[in-house]
């Protein structure tokens, strides 16, 4: 935390350069905790004047201090930063959990991952090499990995922490400079990560973090000719807007964004084993995960038993205050809860049947952003609450007679980002695993985007390129082919 505002409001300034700036104007954005809408913080809210200081000091570190550094030292330097991240878990977690809302227990997991995303890209980055083509007798032909230069990342909510890990982890040990806009609603965190980053050693400009509105700062840092590939996680819509911002500048982008993931139950699955997952999946940080398991699919001679199976979990969930480890916390702002109560709103007028209901803690602050997790079942496919990412906890049931229509019904949206198959027939799990389109499939467990190690992406809606694993650090890199005549 930069300085004090007042004894209970703290002012957050911007990193660009090395050092802690207000916006250009001075303008600032007003934190609120979700968990009782009483302002806590304030970010600056940043100009375009920023994101251009911002790109300028990322490329002088580029072409300087930054790229001076040999692979192993870059990755050094991510080591020394999971390290001081840990060494920072207790206040991180808090942190998170104040300003987005989740259980500190899911705040704490992000930070283990963010600190492993470290620990692994480091130790990555002196891994990734290029080839040797075989070509022309007189000819040698090299083809070394290099980074893309000044990379751009757009942020989201929901899951910082582990989102900053993963792509500007990943961008940094490339030896690639960063320019970095998180969440309005969720920045810091990161800039806490930024502070950590600076105290580790990493030179002036090799991570820059500018905060603020989506329009401003993220519209100006994506429209920016002086960056050379954008990472973004976020809704389809804006994606939209970010991928053609990339193609005005001919530059690549990575999309990560929503999803609709099913959970395929079949009637030989161990319901033991699937029930807590099913449930988990859809209520891990309040619904508001991309890779969420938002549709549930039962084999028809089932169908009953595991609506009321589930149901009954449903009926014990609460959603609370975010330091008394409730099963979910509050919406993330007032507007994701207003999102959520109409989709709910607009199933209850439209006669989809109520499973089951959970409900908002007694104790939780009457000002926060709390909506109870609700279960519908039956759902016909075709329904808005089978197609549309809520992202809230809010989950659907729908029957299915076979294979064929198990595999129909969960491809049959505009998504395609995980998916969940339970079964114990073990060439069934293989086929039908295989049949998902989607960037990852999970059988007989579901870990909702889980392990930093896993290549992770979409499908159509959910977006194209792929984070996480060795795979997002090739993407955070391109080629250079050198070919030398000699004789
Ligand atoms: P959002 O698209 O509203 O915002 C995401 C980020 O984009 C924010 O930092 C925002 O400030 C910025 N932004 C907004 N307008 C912009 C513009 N015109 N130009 C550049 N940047 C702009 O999304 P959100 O509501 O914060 O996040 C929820 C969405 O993100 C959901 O759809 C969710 O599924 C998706 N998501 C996907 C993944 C994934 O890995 N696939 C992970 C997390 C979230």
């Amino acid at each position: 935390m930069n300085d004090q505002a007042s004894s209970t409001v703290t002012l957050h300034k911007n990193l660009i350069g090395g050092r802690d700036v207000p916006a250009s104007d001075g303008a600032v954005l007003d934190v609120l905790s979700p968990a009782d809408g009483q302002l806590f913080a304030r970010i600056p809210s940043g100009t375009a004047e920023d994101i251009d200081a911002a790109v300028k000091a990322a490329r002088a570190a580029f072409e300087g201090a930054w790229s001076k550094l040999t692979a192993t030292e870059r990755g050094r330097l991510l080591i020394k930063l999971a390290a001081a991240v840990e060494a920072d878990a207790d206040h991180l977690a808090a942190l998170e959990s104040r300003d987005n809302g989740k259980p500190l227990r899911q705040s704490r997991a992000d930070v283990t991952a963010l600190a492993r995303y470290f620990e692994y890209y480091g130790t990555a980055a002196d891994k990734l090499h290029g080839e040797v083509i075989p070509y022309l007798n007189t000819h040698f032909i090299g083809v070394e990995r290099v980074p893309h230069g000044v990379t751009g990342h757009i942020i989201p909510w929901n899951y910082p922490m582990q989102i900053f890990g993963r792509s500007v982890g990943a961008a940094l040990a490339g030896g690639n400079a960063t320019v970095v806009k998180p969440a309005e609603d969720a920045s810091l965190t990161i800039l806490r990560i930024g502070a950590l980053a600076r105290e580790v050693g990493f030179p002036d400009g090799a991570l820059n973090i500018v905060t603020g509105l989506g329009r401003t700062a993220g519209a100006a840092l994506t429209a920016h000719p002086g960056i050379d590939f954008i990472s973004f996680t976020g809704s389809p819509e804006t994606g939209t807007m970010v991928q053609t911002a990339a193609a005005k500048n001919h530059v690549g982008v990575t999309l990560e964004l929503g999803g609709k993931s099913a959970q395929v139950v079949f009637d030989d699955a161990d319901l033991e084993r699937a029930l807590p997952s099913l449930v988990n999946a859809i209520i891990q940080n309040g619904g508001q995960t991309c890779s969420a398991g938002s549709r549930l699919l039962i084999q028809r001679g089932i169908f009953k038993d595991v609506v009321d199976a589930v149901a009954e979990r449903f009926r014990t969930l609460r959603a609370g205050h975010p330091e008394r480890e409730p099963d979910l916390g509050p919406m993330v702002n007032q507007a994701q809860q207003r999102r959520v109560e109409k989709y709910l709103e607009r199933a209850k007028n439209e006669g989809l049947t109520v499973a089951a209901a959970g409900g908002i803690a007694s104790d939780a602050p009457s000002g926060g952003y709390y909506v109870a997790p609700t279960f519908f079942a039956p759902v016909a496919h075709e329904s808005v609450l089978s197609q549309e990412e809520v992202f809230g906890p809010v989950l659907v049931a729908t029957p299915f007679d076979d294979e064929a229509e198990a595999i129909r019904l969960a491809n049959g949206t505009a998504y395609g980002l995980a998916a969940g198959v339970w079964t114990r027939d073990a060439m069934r799990s293989t086929r039908v695993g295989r049949a998902m389109r989607v960037g990852q499939v999970f059988v007989n467990c579901y870990g909702a985007g889980g392990g930093v190690e896993l290549p992770f992406g979409g499908f159509g809606r959910s977006g194209h390129g792929r984070e996480k694993g060795f795979e997002g650090l090739v993407e955070f890199t391109t080629t250079r082919t050198l070919v030398i005549a000699h004789g």
